[in-house]
């Protein structure tokens, strides 16, 4: 099979051909259709996630049909559709995992990191972490759902039932919860950096009541706001845009370091939390609702041996929405 490979940190991918992946106990293996591209991969190429196993293949947005499922797979059959996404195992007996908290598992595996992921023709999975994909949707459509969407939609829970809600950084995880805020009768304030009228008029777009400059002031004070840019020094700014008791959520896995600020832009109950990763009740409740509001991607293609120049594009800000590889058959 044909695969993007990761062969060491700063490195641009390179096509190999591989033998595929089996199917072992538990496994499926899954025939890729699409995978989305993700700011963690830029991430993990950057070598800035500990990641154990060089060479790696990124991508945990996976669209695909099942393939082949190994021994004791009971769920899942050949011919299936589904999503695999960032979570790829969890112990199931710590004190996370019994707690509903497996996305904290600290034995967790994560796709396209730790274990292979999907910038690849084929792919297996634990069959216990991967999930159907709604009909209603492409695979390319589907794709951008499986990260950007699920951990977007843990961080827009995280902010709890903000009626006024800030996101800092408007890419394709913003895209997407901004519809379901809007869905959720939320007021949505999108903030971008400088210059960067095409995410701003994406916001608009999609039912934002205002989007600006990271830097400006927005028109009313917020009860919220999630950070999805990987930039510190917006915790201090959206800080200083919340009411009192409101809570910045910072949703990117890896974020420069934040400045120092004074005590009184977290003074009034503020709070500043991370979110990390996703749980399987996160993945089933969004992809329960996603096609209730609906969530629609705006989706930016490239096919699969085009990956380096998704990834350039997606650092430098030229992708509006969600950049896809898409696997030809
Ligand atoms: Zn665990
Ligand atoms: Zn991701």
């Amino acid at each position: 099979m044909r695969a993007m490979v990761l062969e060491a940190p700063h490195r641009e991918l390179r096509m190999l051909d591989r033998e595929a992946p089996i199917a072992l106990p538990g496994d499926v293996l899954v025939k890729v259709r699409a995978c989305g591209v993700c700011r963690t991969d830029l991430h993990i190429v950057d070598g800035e996630l500990p990641v154990h196993d060089y060479p790696i293949v990124p991508g945990h947005e996976i669209v695909g049909v099942v393939e082949d499922i190994g021994d004791g797979v009971t769920e899942l059959f050949p011919g299936d559709r589904v999503g695999i996404p960032w979570l790829g195992y969890t112990c199931g007996v710590c004190e996370y995992c019994t707690a509903g908290r497996e996305n904290l598992c600290a034995q967790a595996r994560f796709t396209g990191c730790q274990n292979d992921g999907g910038y690849a023709e084929y792919v297996v999975a634990d069959a216990r972490f991967v999930f159907k994909i709604p009909d209603v949707y492409t695979d390319a459509d589907a794709a951008p759902l499986l990260c950007a969407g699920l951990i977007g939609y843990r961080a827009y829970r995280m902010a709890g039932d903000a009626k006024r809600l800030g996101i800092y950084g408007f890419g394709a995880a913003a895209h997407l919860i901004t519809q379901v805020a809007v869905y959720e009768h939320r007021r949505v304030y999108a903030f971008t950096s400088p210059g960067d009228s095409n995410a701003q008029l994406l916001a608009l777009g999609l039912g934002a009541r205002w989007a600006g400059v990271s830097t400006e002031p927005p028109p009313e004070a917020l009860d919220a706001a999630i950070i999805f840019a990987p930039v510190g020094s917006l915790v201090p700014e959206a800080l200083s845009r919340i009411q009192r008791g409101g809570t910045v959520v910072c949703a990117g896995i890896h974020m420069s370091d934040i400045p120092s600020f004074p005590y009184d832009l977290l003074w009034g109950e503020r709070t500043v939390r991370s979110v990390a990763n996703l749980t399987r009740r996160d993945a089933i409740e969004f992809l329960e609702l996603a096609p209730k509001v609906p969530v629609k991607a705006r989706v930016q293609r490239y096919w699969l041996g085009d990956a380096n120049q998704a990834l350039a594009d997606l650092r430098e800000g030229r992708v509006n929405g969600a950049a896809v590889l898409m696997i030809e058959s």
